[in-house]
């Protein structure tokens, strides 16, 4: 069983898909919150930050805690711009599906298959080309040098 949610029991909730799984390739963690890759082959670098308690609304955090998460954001938006160079970033907080506090950080581009969509609206391109991968290890090691290296996971 994974750390993150081992060591959160009492704010485990079963029913939860979040509390159950990583939700994406894990990539980091701290002891509040981890980063995840999004299996989405048009979308490469597609990341999740995902709050380890079940907790619904930014508002239920701290306002430390909201900051540390926000700056996780911002960092992990900061890795996904150098290394994907994408037209866009789309940040997106959403939980109507999955009520367990996380943010999307989606790399968008002019002519990838939603734009200018968000990538959960209509396909504008059929033909849209899926971009080129970059390793996980490439995508953890910029993590952990923005992020810290403190608490990161050894893939
Ligand atoms: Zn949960």
């Amino acid at each position: 069983m994974s750390q993150f949610y081992a060591h959160r029991n009492k704010e485990k909730n079963t029913a939860c898909e979040l509390c159950a799984q990583p939700g994406g390739a894990l990539l980091w963690q701290a002891a509040e919150y981890r980063v995840v890759r999004v299996d989405e082959p048009h979308y490469p670098g597609f990341c999740r930050v995902i709050w380890n308690a079940h907790v619904r609304e930014m508002t239920d955090l701290s306002p430390d805690q909201r900051q540390w998460l926000m700056a996780a954001v911002f960092a992990v938006e900061t890795v996904i711009r150098q290394l994907f160079a994408p037209d866009k970033i789309n940040l997106a907080c959403l939980g109507n599906m999955t009520p367990h506090l996380h943010w999307h950080i989606i790399p968008r581009w002019a002519d990838d298959r939603h734009f200018p969509e968000p990538i959960w609206g209509r396909v504008h391109n059929e033909q849209a080309i899926a971009r080129p991968q970059i390793g996980d290890d490439v995508l953890a090691r910029a993590l952990q040098r923005a992020l810290g290296s403190a608490s990161a996971v050894s893939l």
